[in-house]
């Protein structure tokens, strides 16, 4: 598998009009068989967290970040289905309250970054500081425009202290927006993550391409890389960011602890307990 591809490399000038949405190249097939794939991948994944939690020596953090409609919530659900709950957290970001707004911008971010053992997902980030608040121009870009670089070194910080980093930017086009957001008015079951004010968000579209295409090309590093997941189509967008994670988990080279003593005492006793229960 060549998923190197979507990585952004460190210190190079992608654009992001080289990337299309629509791409499925490295899937040979379509969604049908896709979705019979992921089977295997959730089991798959399901049994490297296990093995995570179990080794308590890891932790992995994944950032997802996407315009609205980009299937943030879509992909937690798809790719980490079936795995144990008690191993995996998902933190979401929002609009900062105004106790984290008196804080500096990654004082609530440090919070949720993963313990030893877990795994944690990011429904947005730290980089929104660097998106949103840089196009409404929510804070002056001498004040944005440094933040690039203390989150590379925020970053840089966790994987030196055993953080694996993962960072996927699910990049959808204008076309699969507007068809999201039908969905979204039209359907009564959808209607419930409709926010008036996205359409506005869509209007920016433009700035925040500049925006996400300028983050990718600062952040992107040897220690916590980015992929560009192409995400018009939801089964290879769920297919892709399975793989990358499974390929991520299998490369630390986990083990099962071994017990402190030899059980082989423990294993008799027990034999002999149940035998004389009977
Ligand atoms: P959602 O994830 O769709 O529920 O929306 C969360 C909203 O919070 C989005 O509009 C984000 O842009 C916004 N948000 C998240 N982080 C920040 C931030 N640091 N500053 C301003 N807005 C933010
Ligand atoms: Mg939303």
């Amino acid at each position: 598998m060549d998923e190197e591809k979507y990585r952004v490399p460190p210190k190079t000038k992608i654009k992001l009009k080289d990337f299309d949405p629509n791409d499925t190249s490295l899937f040979d097939g379509g969604k049908k068989e896709a979705k019979a794939a992921m089977v295997e991948l959730n089991q798959k994944l399901s049994e490297l967290q296990e093995l995570l939690y179990a080794e308590g020596k890891h932790k992995l953090l994944i950032i997802l970040q996407a315009m609205d409609t980009g299937g943030k919530d879509g992909t937690i659900r798809s790719v980490f289905e079936g795995v144990n709950p008690q191993g995996v957290k998902v933190a979401a970001f929002k609009n900062p309250t105004p106790l984290e707004l008196s804080h500096d911008y990654l004082w609530r971010i440090h919070q949720h970054t993963p313990a030893r053992g877990e795994m944690v997902i990011f429904n947005r980030s730290q980089y929104e500081d660097v998106l949103v608040v840089r196009v409404h121009s929510l804070v002056p870009e001498e004040i944005w425009s440094k933040r690039y670089e203390h989150i590379n070194a925020f970053e840089r910080m966790l994987t030196d202290e055993g953080t694996t980093i993962l960072k996927f930017y699910l990049h959808i086009d204008l076309k699969e927006q507007a068809k999201r957001f039908f969905a979204r008015v039209e359907d009564p079951t959808k209607q419930w993550k409709f926010n008036p004010g996205d359409l506005t968000e869509r209007e920016r579209w433009n700035d925040y391409m500049q925006a996400y295409e300028d983050m990718l090309n600062r952040t992107s590093t040897a220690w916590a890389p980015w992929y560009v997941i192409p995400a018009n189509k939801k089964w290879y967008r769920n297919w892709l960011i399975a793989k990358i994670v499974i390929k991520t988990l299998k490369d630390l080279d986990m083990h099962y602890p071994q017990p402190a003593e030899d059980l082989e005492h423990y294993h008799k006793r027990l034999l002999e307990m149940t035998l004389s229960e009977e």
